[in-house]
């Protein structure tokens, strides 16, 4: 969410009389009252006409099926919308008043604990959250917490070794809780965390590893199982005992679906807990994320809260007080309606998408592979020295003017000078879908070709191969 500054430069529109009641306004009938820029008109106007205004200024937002930038969920069945609609009025966190509401959480949870192989799903505790966002704060206070209490000596500063590919949400928690991010760099072709690289990063202050799953600057999972094997050999040597984060944002709502035997989750001794973006791979709209922890020992008891609950107490850990509960009803619809079967099928069909497109894509001499999707269905490439006079930019650019949003962008360290354009394959963008953009891939570079012959190519971008 942008954080906005005051007014824009219009000034505050004062074409109304001060208690006029706009009741005759159509916009049909060209009669528009101007809608509020920076101030509260003084009157109110019809609902309709409310309506029709805003619906049409939101027109101009990108089209949210043709965004393959996104990792949120664009599509919903109707029922769905409509469970979420009924709920819409449902605050989550008073349980007194809507026990059925925290029934279903309860139920989301054991289902996660259950699919992510808690050991005993009864030890395994968790809480939905607006996103992963809130759910890695919530991990990683735990972690700290966790250090505090082993270390005893607040003159000490945590620390928190990850990736330099993590998503901003865990420079964010280090930023707001003081805590010293610990970034392992990219290395040639490997564009994730390396397990020797992070164990080498660890000591006696590191409140954890995060290991992402996976990662979103190129849709690749990170090596979980190398790191808790690193980080066993670190602790069985007399070195520090560091649990894992495995922030599943997207890969925890695919993996148990399409790689049963990746060894990623509670499966692990060493990871104490995951998160997962409900509203990314678990196919609801935003927002809602989830936590959970292996078992009553990873979160510290002081960091909950109890609520009241049908005249006893719930406990809750939360950054939030008030927040739908809509998406969490949405949340247990998914899971009872797919199941493990179609959660598989769903997966499955997002995968073999984004395979196809990066195998065609790869086909052609423009382009190179960074990820074929085969892991997360997200995949990145980059152009090859074939291309002259247009970069990843330009091609973003040119695709977005046939709606297409697809990010381009360059890696971070040590791999700056890789810049990519990434695909995100989510449920809705069909094999018929993939057709249409692929088409318009072909164009695009054809256009980029022709203008870059004819030197009208849009001036340089800034960047170089
Ligand atoms: C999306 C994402 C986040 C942030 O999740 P939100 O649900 O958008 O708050 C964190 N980590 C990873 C790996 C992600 O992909």
């Amino acid at each position: 969410m942008a954080l906005h500054h005051g007014s824009t430069s219009s000034p505050p529109s004062r074409r109304r009389s001060s208690n006029a009641v706009v009741t005759d306004a159509n916009p049909a009938l060209g009669q528009r009252p101007e809608p509020p820029k920076g101030r509260l008109a003084d009157g109110p106007v019809l609902p309709d006409v409310a309506y029709q205004l805003i619906h049409d200024e939101l027109l101009l937002d990108g089209s949210a099926r043709l965004n393959l930038a996104t990792f949120v969920t664009t599509w919903m069945e109707p029922q769905a919308r409509q469970l979420m609609t009924d709920c819409v009025d449902k605050n989550i966190i008073d349980k007194d008043e809507y026990p059925q509401t925290a029934e279903l959480e309860r139920r989301c949870v054991a289902i996660l604990a259950d699919l992510w192989h808690a050991p005993d799903p009864e030890r395994a505790t968790g809480c939905s959250t607006t996103g992963s966002s809130e759910a890695c704060m919530l991990a990683g206070l735990a972690l700290k917490r966790r250090w505090a209490a082993r270390v005893d000596d607040t003159a000490r500063r945590p620390n928190l070794v990850m990736g330099t590919n993590v998503q901003v949400c865990w420079e964010k928690f280090c930023r707001y809780w003081d805590v010293e991010p610990r970034f392992v760099p990219m290395q040639g072709e490997r564009l994730h965390l390396g397990a020797e690289q992070a164990v080498a990063l660890c000591d006696q202050d590191t409140i954890g590893v995060v290991t992402i799953l996976g990662s979103t600057f190129d849709g690749s999972y990170e090596p979980v199982a190398e790191v808790a094997a690193a980080l066993d050999e670190l602790a069985a040597a007399g070195g520090p005992d560091v649990p894992i984060h495995v922030d599943g944002a997207s890969g925890a709502m695919v993996a148990p679906f399409l790689d049963p035997d990746l060894v990623w989750d509670f499966r692990l001794e060493r990871v104490a807990s995951v998160n997962t973006s409900g509203h990314k791979y678990g196919l609801v709209y935003p927002g809602v994320g989830w936590v959970l922890w292996r078992d009553s020992e990873a979160l510290p008891r002081d960091l909950v809260f109890d609520v009241n609950y049908l005249g006893g107490n719930m406990p809750t850990f939360a950054l939030n007080f008030s927040r739908p509960g809509a998406e969490v009803v949405a949340q247990y619809y998914t899971f009872f309606r797919l199941g493990r079967s179609g959660f598989r099928a769903v997966q499955q069909a997002c995968r073999d998408v984004a395979t196809y497109l990066s195998g065609r894509i790869g086909e052609m001499p423009e382009f190179r592979l960074v990820s074929r999707g085969d892991e997360l269905p997200v995949f990145a490439f980059t152009t090859t020295d074939q291309v002259q006079g247009w970069d990843v930019f330009a091609l973003s650019r040119t695709l977005r003017e046939r709606g297409w949003q697809v990010p381009a962008y360059t890696f971070p360290a040590d791999r700056q000078d890789l810049a990519v354009l990434r695909v995100v394959c989510r449920n809705g963008f069909g094999h018929d879908l993939a057709e249409v953009f692929l088409g318009h891939l072909r164009a695009a570079v054809e256009q980029l070709d022709t203008d870059a012959r004819a030197g009208t190519a849009s001036g340089p971008s800034g960047f170089h191969h």
